[in-house]
């Protein structure tokens, strides 16, 4: 495990004056970048060859870096080059899905804005339903076993799959019949079925809000709110029930994109609320606590209950709704402001009152 220790000393051997800000070229890494060159620093891409293109016609990359694969990054020589330049890594959904939280609290040295502790606890369900559960927040049932099944359910895979594979079943019967039509079309694997979580599925519309933590200023920031667009839920309302029950169609979850939100305004003291609620208990299991961006996907009742089926403990791609502004960012900062230049303002504050040691981990 790498310790906030060795971290320290990587950041005070860096040119405080001469920070880069990088990250891996997917994700969120146009607003990450656009908003750190907003903020006056230079940029640093780690890119695999076929998106190059990306960084190339949007400007925000002053620095590009190609890889095979992304697990390069923890390489030596890679992780030498970026200490360089005196990188400060935004870690990011490709992270986690591609390097592997495990990985980046054992092997990366580059420094990490965020607490790099909790981006592993995000990624185990069991850990990360503890987390919300103490912090208060309302949570879908969970059923320990197929057989157990009593009512509509939405079955889950490990990692940031980003919704593949997952599928709605109501008794133990049509859990299985599922279970063995995604497995021969492909979508899951034998390994994801022993792996499975099962949620009691929460009729609602989903809304997930983006926060900032500031360690700087103890505040916890509600920046924006996004909804996602997957393939195929969001578009089985166009087959008329009759085709729907012919050709047999599962709703699947793959994301595919987002939409920005506005909610309701008397539901905000509790989102505001669940956010705060979500960094105090932060603190006790992994201290400080968090760090920057966080993002709490929600699942909304007609009867307005707010259910939290999961948190994000780092920047989600949703917030790129939010590129330029948001409705939220724009009450709070006015023109211009967005989750990728917040990192940035918070980085170059800390660095400036000679704080990094507070963000960055
Ligand atoms: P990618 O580099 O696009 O494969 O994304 C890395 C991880 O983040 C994958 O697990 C994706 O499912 C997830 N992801 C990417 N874009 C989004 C998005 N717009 N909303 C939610 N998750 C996403
Ligand atoms: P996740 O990968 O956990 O973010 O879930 C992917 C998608 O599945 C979400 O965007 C929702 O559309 C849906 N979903 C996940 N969990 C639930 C739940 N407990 N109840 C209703 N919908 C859910």
């Amino acid at each position: 495990m790498i310790t906030k220790t060795e971290i320290n000393t990587v950041l005070n051997e860096y040119d405080q004056n001469k920070i880069t800000v990088g990250t891996l070229g997917s994700h969120s890494a146009l607003n990450i970048f656009k908003g750190a060159k907003e903020e006056g620093f230079d940029t640093v891409c780690v890119c695999k060859k076929k998106s190059e293109i990306v960084y190339k016609r949007f400007p925000v990359a002053d620095q590009i870096m190609i890889v095979q694969d992304f697990g390069e990054l923890l390489d030596e020589k890679l992780q030498n080059r970026l200490k360089q330049q005196n990188a400060i890594l935004v870690p990011h959904g490709s992270f986690n899905a591609y390097v592997g939280t495990r990985n980046i609290v054992d092997k990366l040295r580059v420094p990490l804005f965020g607490n790099r502790e909790l981006l592993h606890w995000e990624t185990d369900r069991d850990t990360q339903r503890k987390w919300l559960k103490n912090a208060g927040l309302k949570l879908p049932k969970i059923f320990e076993s197929p057989d157990d099944i009593d009512g509509l359910v939405i079955a889950k895979f490990p990692g940031a799959m980003g919704g593949k594979g997952y599928f709605l079943a109501d008794s133990p019967k049509s859990f299985h019949k599922k279970a063995k039509d995604m497995l021969k079309r492909g979508h899951i694997t034998k390994e994801n079925l022993d792996n499975i979580h099962l949620q009691e599925y929460i009729v609602g519309v989903n809304m997930y809000p983006l926060y900032f933590y500031s360690p700087l200023t103890e505040e916890v920031e509600l920046l924006g709110m996004d909804r996602r667009y997957e393939s195929t839920v969001d578009s089985i309302g166009k087959i008329p029930a009759d085709e729907q029950l012919e050709t047999n169609v599962n709703p699947t979850y793959t994301v595919v994109g987002n939409f920005p939100i506005v909610a309701r305004e008397s539901l905000l003291p509790e989102i505001i609320r669940m956010g705060e609620q979500v960094v105090t208990e932060s603190r006790k299991i992994a201290p400080p606590g968090i760090i920057g961006p966080f993002c709490l996907e929600m699942v909304i009742t007609d009867d307005l209950k707010i259910y939290t089926f999961e948190i994000s403990a780092r920047i989600v791609a949703g917030s790129n709704v939010g590129i330029g502004t948001s409705p939220y960012a724009y009450l709070k900062y006015g023109e211009g402001m967005y989750m990728g230049r917040r990192i940035a303002r918070e980085i170059k504050n800390a660095a400036q009152n000679n704080e990094l040691e507070k963000v960055v981990y």
